[in-house]
């Protein structure tokens, strides 16, 4: 997309180099031209495909998650449930569906969905009509009250930083301008950016490369404090790693393979891996307990992905009991997304720990 490509030009040109998080920041959400404004990229025809869109299975057994944790919470008359990043609403529309399984809870919620996309806003309100959703472009305008989130594959979209230590101290990975036009990675010079580093990673040694998602940590320490205030959960699933892991996670994906970082921007979906360490450390306070991360495997094991796949290929003809089976094997098998995919949550300290998490 050539005229985002003059928007980075003309930006890296007045200010000099950019942040990868900025850079990240407007290639998936420029208002004309972000990768995600404009089309619809999950599936076999787009570029990826998540759990939700894999097998109806996963979205059934978060409702039930949800209906649980809200009798945890000690059934209140109006729940805000929200949803980061809903994708087509099919994770959404499975689990509400499944959780008609306890009337009063469809009567005490009140759906609201966080996105920026256009294409997929639409798609949303033709699968989700029947709950009447409420749209949000950020946190912002959610109202307060007790709550439950939910967002699968939302943390991997936000923009992130990188820091390369070198010999002198720690720089920042930059997006910068070559002449001929073309962009290239620089790194910024070493002194600014030493303060920025989390404490565990201070001493790495020379080379090693470290990310932050500042977006990440402000989305979950909001979150944890209204949890903390007004009651509720957060339930939060995507591929990372758990802690003190380093290294240059950032992808950009196309039709389901990777390709350059910096040769299509806008045109190609760009994510990182999550590093959950941070996400521990923000949604970790006074009120609140920080659940996990247990691997996605394990979690939907515990949530009764087996049996209820059981009972699904009772009632389907042999072509669809195959369908299921490698479903199930992409959705649990930890050479699939059983392990890399993860799951954490975050609930009151006086609350019980959510289904599918061990008290702390
Ligand atoms: N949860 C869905 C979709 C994952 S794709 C699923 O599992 O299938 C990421 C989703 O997050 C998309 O719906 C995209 O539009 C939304 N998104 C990405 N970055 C966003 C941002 N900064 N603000 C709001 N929504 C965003």
């Amino acid at each position: 997309m050539s005229e985002l490509l003059d928007i980075l030009r003309r930006e890296i040109g007045v200010q000099g180099p950019i942040s990868l998080a900025r850079y990240m920041e407007l290639c998936l959400s420029h208002p004309q031209y972000g990768y995600y404004r404009k089309r619809d990229p999950l599936g076999q025809e787009g570029d990826f495909i998540t759990a939700p869109e894999i097998s109806q299975i996963f979205g059934e057994l978060i409702g039930l998650w949800i209906v649980v944790v809200w009798q945890q919470m000690g059934r209140p008359e109006k729940t805000q449930l929200i949803e980061l990043g809903p994708g087509r609403g099919t994770l959404m529309n499975d689990a509400l569906r499944a959780a008609k399984i306890e009337p009063s809870f469809s009567e005490a919620i009140q759906l609201h969905l966080v996105d920026s996309s256009e294409t997929l806003r639409k798609i949303q309100s033709k699968r989700l009509a029947d709950y009447a959703p409420v749209w949000h472009d950020n946190l912002c305008s959610l109202p307060e009250g007790p709550m439950i989130v939910i967002a699968n594959e939302f943390f991997d979209a936000l923009p992130i930083r990188q820091f390369e230590r070198g010999e002198m101290g720690w720089h920042e990975r930059l997006v910068g301008l070559r002449d001929d036009g073309r962009l290239h990675l620089v790194l910024s010079s070493p002194t600014a950016v030493s303060t920025l580093i989390p404490e565990p990673y201070r001493n790495e040694a020379i080379g090693v490369t470290v990310e932050i998602c500042p977006a990440a940590m402000d989305i979950l320490s909001r979150f944890a404090a209204a949890i903390g205030c007004y009651g509720g959960a957060a339930l939060i699933i995507d591929y990372g790693y758990d802690g003190s892991a380093t290294g240059d996670t950032i992808q950009a994906v196309k039709r389901h393979s990777y390709c350059s970082l910096l040769e299509t921007p806008g045109d190609t979906d760009l994510t990182a891996h999550v590093n959950f360490g941070q996400l521990i450390d923000a949604g970790t306070s006074l009120s609140t307990n920080v659940y996990g991360p247990v691997t996605q495997g394990a979690f939907l094991q515990s949530l009764g992905v087996y049996e209820r796949a059981k009972i699904m290929m009772k009632h389907a003809d042999e072509c669809d009991r195959g369908k299921i089976e490698v479903a199930l094997k992409r959705l649990v098998d930890y050479r699939e997304m059983g392990q890399l995919f993860k799951v954490l949550a975050v609930g009151r300290k006086d609350a019980l720990p959510p289904p599918g998490f061990q008290e702390r």
